[in-house]
């Protein structure tokens, strides 16, 4: 048995006990909960970069179409004028 400070209180508690015995703060979810809210982070990350790439992906497509309809646009005046 090894015995743990609380992060809130700095009790030494029991690694057994999953609450300080002073201040009730849960001592066992802690490690979980901070290894759970890591993995919410990454994913996070990974979706808000996913995200940026489909943006980047539509923009460069968007310009591309720009700058195909623009010559058509002139060539179709041109057409126009020529007539
Ligand atoms: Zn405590």
């Amino acid at each position: 048995m090894t015995l743990i400070k609380c992060k809130k209180c700095g009790t030494l508690v029991s690694d057994k006990a999953k609450r300080c015995v002073k201040c009730n703060n849960s001592l066992k979810f802690q490690d979980t909960e901070y290894k759970n809210n890591l993995l919410k982070l990454i994913e996070k990350v990974a979706i808000i970069i996913l995200i940026i790439c489909i943006i980047i992906l539509l923009f460069t497509i968007l310009f591309k179409k720009g700058d195909d309809t623009k010559p058509q646009n002139s060539n179709y005046i041109d057409g126009v004028e020529e007539i």
